[in-house]
């Protein structure tokens, strides 16, 4: 199949698993990440303008000199941000999906006053525990949310990616319970293979690679 095929496919159904049918409420990220050009050079041509990276130099590579061609790009940050790279994250990203700690959210902070450059963030939630992946503790959402306000970062919801072994369902609802009691209105929930169990959860933004672009090049 084309990915032109693939995104029409994706698209309906979105639409068809979001609650109302409309589907205005979830946006489709297409995360690029290790992607040969071509094939976003082909999602582009079918209309697709929101991307996903998890590496601050690759999107770089991949995507500054395309901002001009298209002023409707829509970039998210999907990957952890060391401090380290929180200025070049700022310069070229549209949403940061991974704050998950003081020390970032200040470097973030700070950096957004400097340039000028007031970025919507979500929180990533570690929402199985898993000592291996980033993320803030459940129980540690609250009060890193109150120091995001403190900085004035603007935090507009939660972001989890679910241990690969488990069912997704319980993690996406206790990430959509995680974000009513904070009242947070968006949740960025479900890959390739369950991206529309994430929509039924309540998902606004599903980052889907694979099932899009085909196979990842390593
Ligand atoms: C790679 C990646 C995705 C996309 O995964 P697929 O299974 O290829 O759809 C989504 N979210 C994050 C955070 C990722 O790193």
């Amino acid at each position: 199949m084309t990915i032109a095929c693939n995104l029409s496919l994706i698209r309906s159904k979105i639409h068809a698993a979001s609650r109302d049918g409309s589907a205005d409420d979830v946006t489709l990220v297409a995360v690029s990440k290790n992607q040969p050009d071509s094939r976003v050079e082909q999602i582009l041509a079918a209309g697709q303008r929101v991307f996903g990276e998890n590496r601050v130099q690759e999107a770089e590579a991949r995507w500054s000199g395309r901002r001009k061609k298209y002023p409707d790009l829509r970039l998210h940050l999907v990957g952890p941000l060391q401090t380290n790279k929180v200025k070049d994250a700022v310069a070229l990203f549209d949403m940061i999906e991974t704050v998950d700690r003081e020390k970032l959210a200040l470097a973030l902070a700070q950096e957004m006053k400097k340039q000028n450059r007031n970025l919507p963030c979500l929180v990533q939630v570690n929402t199985g525990g898993e000592e291996q992946k980033s993320g803030i503790a459940p129980e540690a959402l609250g009060g890193l949310l109150e120091f995001c306000d403190g900085c004035g970062l603007d935090i507009q919801g939660l972001m989890c990616i679910p241990p690969l072994d488990e069912d997704p369902v319980p993690h996406f609802a206790m990430l959509r319970e995680l974000a009513q009691k904070y009242k947070l209105p968006h949740l960025s929930m479900g890959m390739s293979g369950d991206y529309e169990k994430a929509i039924s959860e309540g998902a606004t933004f599903v980052r889907v690679g694979t099932a899009l672009f085909g196979e990842r090049e390593v």
